[in-house]
């Protein structure tokens, strides 16, 4: 494993800042008066679900696009959710042609809102590792740039702009929860609060089903993880074990990691539903779920929560809210209605 953690800097990450302006907005950093109340600190929701294609990734998308060369053939990469987004959206702002490959497996609405992006779909066997043997094929072939989710320095700069924002508006925050999964986002936005900021602490929480960077940092080195079916689904699947950047920025620069069950995250959906009016996908209601469940008592001060994006199947949305049971895979979580967690 080759670690250039070099490569991404403050200064990278100030650059990327200039470059997606006009395409990414800065996001608001909102109270939430609840979670403060629980929390008895308070909590700040950075915004990020109310980017253009309702997640972050259109930050690393548009930072690594935008410094490509002018005679690139187009852009390419496999991604379901919010990765393909922000690719597809990126790629329109600079008039470049996007394949975002897919399985067969992927649900109509998801390719349907790549599509509306106007990217072309790629529908491709019955995995997606299939779906990655085409993106291959795309690069080698028609010389299309596959765009990787979260393991190259202009993605991980993107991100990173999350952190230089939260430290331009709150200097004073003493803590920053990240949802974790490949760590693109997480060792950014380290990266940058840590340089600006040494004392503020920077901490990555994932589903316990299947975190495949919480095992890596817990073994030294990427590992692989089985994927199962989760409510965070946008924090499913491997770093690679070939992972140049992100694991070693997370290794380096992450204060801690914690891990949350599916009962929390359903929760922490129902409570950002019912006492911040938010609509948001389960990746990005990791860090409400682990304060619901008790797993931050130990915060010391103004706290940002990234609200990392809003992309979630409606239907299973309104049966979360609805407080009914939820089916993944062979795991039926039981439905339970919302019910307030009285600050202690
Ligand atoms: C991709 C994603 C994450 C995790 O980002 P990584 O860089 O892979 O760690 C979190 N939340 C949402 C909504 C995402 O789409």
């Amino acid at each position: 494993m080759v670690t250039a953690v070099s490569d991404i800097t403050l200064a990278s990450i100030l650059a990327a800042r200039r470059a997606i302006a006009g395409t990414a907005i800065e996001t608001p950093l909102v109270p939430s008066p609840y979670l403060s109340s629980v929390a008895g600190h308070e909590i700040l929701l950075k915004m990020e679900m109310t980017q253009p294609i309702g997640a972050f990734k259109l930050r690393g998308a548009a930072n690594a696009i935008f410094a490509l060369p002018d005679d690139v053939a187009g852009v390419t990469c496999c991604s379901t959710g919010n990765h393909g987004r922000g690719v597809a959206f990126a790629a329109r702002e600079r008039g470049l042609r996007a394949v975002i490959c897919m399985s067969k497996l992927v649900p109509r609405a998801k390719i349907d809102g790549i599509k509306a992006l106007g990217a072309e779909v790629r529908i491709i066997g019955a995995s997606q590792d299939e779906a990655q043997l085409e993106c291959d094929r795309l690069v080698g072939e028609e010389g299309l740039v596959d765009i990787s989710p979260f393991d190259t320095p202009p993605v991980i700069a993107g991100q990173g702009t999350i952190g230089v924002e939260l430290m331009e508006h709150r200097a004073d925050l003493a803590t920053v929860l990240v949802p974790l999964s490949g760590g693109g986002l997480a060792g950014g936005i380290a990266l940058a609060v840590k340089t600006m900021s040494p004392r503020t602490r920077v901490i990555g929480i994932s589903m316990d089903r299947g975190p495949a960077m919480v095992e890596s940092m817990r073994a030294g080195k990427p590992v692989d993880v089985e994927e199962l079916p989760s409510l965070a689904d946008s924090l499913g699947g491997g770093i690679g074990l070939e992972n140049q950047y992100s694991f070693a920025l997370c290794r380096d620069y992450l204060d801690g990691t914690i891990l949350v069950s599916e009962a929390e995250i359903y929760r922490g959906v129902q409570a950002l539903y019912f006492e911040d009016r938010l609509v948001c996908e389960g990746g990005s209601a990791v860090g409400a779920a682990a304060l619901l469940a008790g797993k931050l008592d130990d915060l010391e001060g103004p706290t940002a929560m990234i609200i990392s994006g809003r992309n979630i199947d409606m239907k299973l949305h309104a049966d979360i809210i609805q407080g009914r049971d939820v089916v993944l895979g062979d795991l039926t979580l039981p439905g339970k209605p919302y019910a307030r967690r009285e600050p202690d």
